[in-house]
Parts: structure tokens; sequence; C-alpha cells
């Protein structure tokens, strides 16, 4: 049994029949063909989100290498890890994460529904890292360009790296140290512009 019974012409949202209206662009399901045109170029712009296709072919594929890389490095570290649930359960987490990665990859390279948020997220939970005696963590995956500063005794550096590395980590022994990676950071702001604007075309979309 199928719920969905039309198909947008403009986005290709799938549409419930009881609505009339498209829920993810606002198009009418009566629209007319002229109409959906002019929407539908309105669209295609804002569904790239103004971002150049060279720029997101570039993030796609760095999402995708970084969560391939990404799921190596796990299989690594499981092998190292001992064999407690707890420590491998963390590591596990990495895979999921690095799963995700790849799938926003290619979210991004065909543009389906939702890859502006997903790439937020993945990007967003790269930008921090910490290390504290209590919990360290980070992720990164692909390439990540940083600063780090410690506190007691006082340093600090730039940190790059190629590939995909990560940890979470509870209760060692280690000084403080905050990691800001701003590849990650200059990322996340500039998909979360685009994102804002996406948002504004789309509201426009609806109102009119
Ligand atoms: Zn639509």
């Amino acid at each position: 049994m199928s719920h969905y019974v039309w198909s947008c012409p403009v986005c290709k949202a799938s549409n419930l029949t009881s609505s009339g209206e498209c829920s993810a662009c606002g198009c009418q399901a009566q629209a007319s063909q002229q109409e959906v045109e002019s929407r539908r170029a309105a669209f295609e712009g804002s569904s790239a989100g103004g971002i150049p296709n060279r720029v997101r072919m570039a993030l796609g594929i760095l999402a995708v290498v970084g969560g391939a890389l990404g799921i190596v490095v796990v299989g690594w570290q499981m092998s190292l890890t001992p064999p407690f649930f707890v420590s491998r359960f963390l590591v596990f987490l990495f895979a999921v994460a690095y799963v995700f990665s790849i799938w926003c990859g290619i979210a991004m390279l065909r543009r389906k529904p939702g890859w502006l948020r997903f790439n937020l997220i993945l990007w967003g939970a790269q930008v921090l890292s910490i290390a504290t005696p209590v919990v360290s963590y980070s992720f990164s995956s692909g390439a990540l360009f940083g600063i780090w500063a410690q506190f007691s005794p006082i340093r600090a550096g730039v940190h790059t790296w190629i590939g995909s590395r990560f940890e979470l980590v509870f209760w060692r022994d280690a000084p403080v140290v905050l990691g800001l990676n701003l590849f990650a950071l200059a990322i996340t702001v500039y998909l979360a512009k685009k994102a804002l604007h996406r948002a504004a075309v789309l509201d426009r979309g609806r109102a009119q």
C-alpha cells in the first residue's frame, strides 16, 4: 500500500494525495506548466543553495572519501581496542558517523532532499575537539586544519591532517586541550549561510 500519490514536478518530493500543495517547496498540485517551469528554475537555483557546482562536487567527494577512509581507520582501531563492550561501542559509533559522512557526500552530489541540513550536521560535528581527564572527543572526515591550545603547561599550535581520525575516550589522565578545526568551521559557516538563504527563497516561494 502506498500513500504517495503525486510527485512534485518542481522538486520531485513525494506528497500525500490529501495535500494540494507540495510539502517541500509549496508548489500547487494543479500548477500550470508555465508556473512549474518558473518554480523549477527558482528551485534549482535554491536547491543548489547558490553553491557553485564545483564546490558542491568537491565537498561531496570529500565527504565520501573521508567516510571511506574513516571506516578503514575504525576497522584498524577496532583491532587495537581491548575487547570491552564499552570501548568497542565507542569506536563503533564512529563507524556510524563515517557511514553518515558517505551518505552526506552522496546526498550532496545527487542533491537529495535534506542534503544541506545533513552536511551541516556532518561539518558542525567536526568543528570542536576537546581533551580533558573526563572526556576526550574529536572527529574529522577527510581533512583537518585547525589550531589547538593546551592550558597547563600552556602550549598552542597548528594541526593539519589529511585523512580521517576520531576519538571518544572517558577517564584518561590527560592535559586539557581545546581544538578548533578552522577548515570544518569555514565549511559549516558557508553551508549555514546557504541554508538560511535557501530557507528564505523557499519561504518566498510558499508566500506567492
Ligand atoms: Zn515540491
